[in-house]
């Protein structure tokens, strides 16, 4: 059984309106962040998200863990739909799925201590008495790799490289012991040179803590190393899943080939034959219809501006959009 199962999600952001507007009597507006999409996730996977910046990844991860709530659709986690859970329930909930945020010096209040920063969460749940969870703490900094514990526990967060501050935030993430882990471009924001050590720390955790992960990231490159799957999201909408090998090595919708030829190749002497998906992603406000991708597609044809492709699934695991593929 799926450990997370999304089934047919939408997440709808009402467009503020202007005097004129109101005025006017015009109609309200929503940015269709995310348009009715459907996956699961299984216990033990690391699922990746990729797609342009603008595709509705971050907004589809914050739904998974109720950050948000959804306009419609279920998020079965374990068995049990958490779309609609509200108070005690949720917050109970929340102990067994986390969230990182991308930028780990933004998600860090600049006056805790790093030690508080973690613990808090203990705190806030009523867990443990305080020295049970300084104690809770100091492991817990010592398995994300801030050793020894205690010279790193009443440290503020300016005092700490940027890797260190997303070891902070994978600390945070794991202190209630969660089972799912949404982790959003962990590695954008620190250097090249400790990105490998961020993704190695994030997969050790996987193996100690048993973890399932949704790994949100536009480095189609980054996901390659840490994904058994990866879902492409344009605009609001799924456009292929498939196993990691499967899908970088054979993309099948226009978009997919599109974002695998941008990958770069460190080797000079090969050439790259297909091209990069041309222009800017639209508005999610007034989407293309039909294929949302027609107007950016190379492969467009009569049909595509006038029907919206279904996610089919082609057999192995392989699910794509596109009505090069409808037979
Ligand atoms: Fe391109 Fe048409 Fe396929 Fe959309 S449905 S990706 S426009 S070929």
């Amino acid at each position: 059984m799926a450990l997370v199962e999304v089934r047919n999600i939408k997440k709808y952001f009402p467009v503020t309106k202007g005097i004129i507007d109101a005025l006017l009597a015009r109609e309200e507006e929503f940015v269709r962040a995310v348009d009715g999409i459907s996956f699961e996730i299984e216990k033990g996977e690391v699922l990746g998200l990729a797609g342009e910046s603008g595709s509705g990844k971050t907004t589809t991860g914050r739904l998974c863990v109720r950050l948000i709530r959804p306009t419609e659709g279920e998020i079965i986690y374990n068995g049990k739909d958490i779309a609609k859970l509200k108070g005690k329930e949720l917050r109970s909930i929340r102990r067994r799925i986390q969230f990182t945020f991308q930028d780990p010096t933004s998600s860090l209040n600049p006056r805790l201590k790093i030690g508080d920063a973690i613990g808090d969460a203990l705190r806030l749940q009523g867990i443990g008495s305080t020295e049970e969870r300084k104690e809770r703490t100091e492991d817990v900094l010592e398995r994300v790799g801030l050793s020894p514990a205690k010279s790193f526990y009443n440290r503020l967060p300016h005092q700490l490289s940027g890797g260190q501050k997303q070891r902070v935030v994978f600390g945070r993430a794991i202190i209630l012991n969660p089972e799912f882990v949404v982790t959003d471009e962990p590695v954008a924001m620190v250097d090249v040179s400790i990105k490998a050590q961020i993704l190695d720390l994030m997969m050790d955790l996987k193996k100690e803590l048993d973890l399932t992960y949704l790994f949100i990231s536009h480095d189609l490159a980054t996901s390659r190393h840490v994904c058994d799957r990866i879902a492409i999201m344009y605009l609001g909408k799924i456009v292929e899943v498939a196993d990691k090998d499967r899908i970088y090595e054979d993309p099948l919708h226009p978009y997919a080939v599109g974002l695998m030829s941008a990958i770069p190749i460190p080797d000079p002497k090969v050439k790259k034959t297909e091209a990069v998906p041309r222009g800017e992603i639209p508005s999610p406000i007034n989407p293309p219809s039909g294929c949302r991708f027609h107007p950016r597609c190379p492969k467009v044809f009569e049909r595509c501006p006038n029907e919206e492709p279904e996610l089919r699934n082609l057999g192995n695991g392989r699910q794509v959009a596109c009505h090069l593929y409808d037979y």
